[in-house]
């Protein structure tokens, strides 16, 4: 009788359960970038660690494709929980110094979860295109990037700083991350330049596909913007990483950041959050750009907008803080 009349409770409690957690579900998307860089890899592991965990939380994750500019503008409108940003547009969006990509002024609002991986400056170049040094760029046939994305906003100021304009090359494409490894091998442009973490699918692909080389960026301008901001770095990329390209390369970087907004809830972030760290084991597996993430470092560097609540929370617990 007892054990008839337990079984009844749980089965009412079992259906209100069910019923509470299908109304009460929160769904959240993150911005990413395009399907064969990085930034769609980290979302797709976070969104993964997150989905194993709906059924304690409630909480399901899904990706989408912007971009770091992007990205932040979504957040800010509310299209978007939470997205990956490079540390630079991160400084700009939350000091309001890029009004020109982040019309409505300063992101006060902005709040830091973590830093990811580092994203060189990378510049790739047909073999056969006489490109060997970053000023070669000039005259040829260059794919500067899609607008929306951190990579193109980046080397809109390179290029201001290097008194260049969209007219210094014979061809200015702006195609995404994911149509340019195509557009170089096919020999619609000479070079195509993407700030990105490494290995990167697009990169594999432009140097695998035809002879093609990664092109050292490296002179007084881009060391001077790299000693001026702490949101940027002079960084190498290994040589041996890709096909045809046997040397380290060096040019500058920024940091992947993952950011959120003070509208995105405590809770929702803290789960976020705690997905990723609980199993960060597993996290660092899912992709060759995340294998030398170090805890202790993606809470502290590359991050300009204060953390947001739900990571404080979390990195307390742990005792990181
Ligand atoms: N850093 C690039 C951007 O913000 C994206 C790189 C990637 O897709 O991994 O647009």
């Amino acid at each position: 009788m007892m054990i008839k009349k337990l079984g009844v409770t749980a089965a009412l409690m079992g259906a209100a359960m069910f019923s509470t957690a299908a109304t009460a579900e929160e769904n959240i998307v993150i911005g990413t970038g395009g399907e064969t860089g990085v930034y769609y890899q980290v979302g797709g592991a976070i969104c993964r660690l997150v989905n194993r965990g709906t059924s304690d939380h409630d909480i399901k994750c899904t990706h989408t494709t912007g971009g770091s500019v992007a990205n932040i503008n979504g957040i800010r409108n509310g299209d978007l929980d939470l997205g990956v940003a490079q540390s630079d547009w991160q400084y700009h969006a939350y000091n309001g110094t890029a009004p020109d990509k982040f019309p409505e002024g300063a992101f006060g609002d902005l709040r830091a979860v973590f830093s990811v991986h580092p994203e060189p400056f990378t510049v790739v170049a047909r073999a056969d295109s006489g490109i060997t040094k970053f000023e070669d760029l000039v005259g040829k046939r260059v794919n500067v990037g899609n607008p929306g994305s951190g990579a193109r906003a980046t080397m809109e100021v390179v290029m201001e700083k290097m008194g260049w304009t969209m007219d210094s090359f014979s061809l200015a494409s702006d195609l995404n991350s994911k149509e340019q490894a195509a557009a170089l091998c096919d020999n619609k442009v000479d070079a195509i330049v993407f700030t990105v973490g490494h290995p990167a699918g697009t990169i594999k692909e432009a140097t695998t596909t035809c002879d093609s080389v990664l092109i050292d960026v490296d002179n007084d301008v881009v060391q001077k913007l790299a000693s001026d901001n702490a949101y940027y770095a002079m960084t190498t990329i290994p040589g041996g990483m890709y096909k045809g390209t046997d040397n380290d390369v060096t040019t500058f970087g920024v940091g992947a950041t993952f950011v959120a907004s003070t509208a995105t809830s405590e809770e929702t972030v803290y789960q976020v959050v705690k997905a990723v760290f609980d199993n960060f084991d597993r996290f660092k597996k899912m992709h060759p750009a995340f294998a030398n993430l170090e805890e202790a470092k993606m809470i502290k560097n590359n991050l300009s907008a204060p953390l947001h609540d739900g990571a404080v929370k979390y990195y307390k617990e742990r005792g990181w803080m």
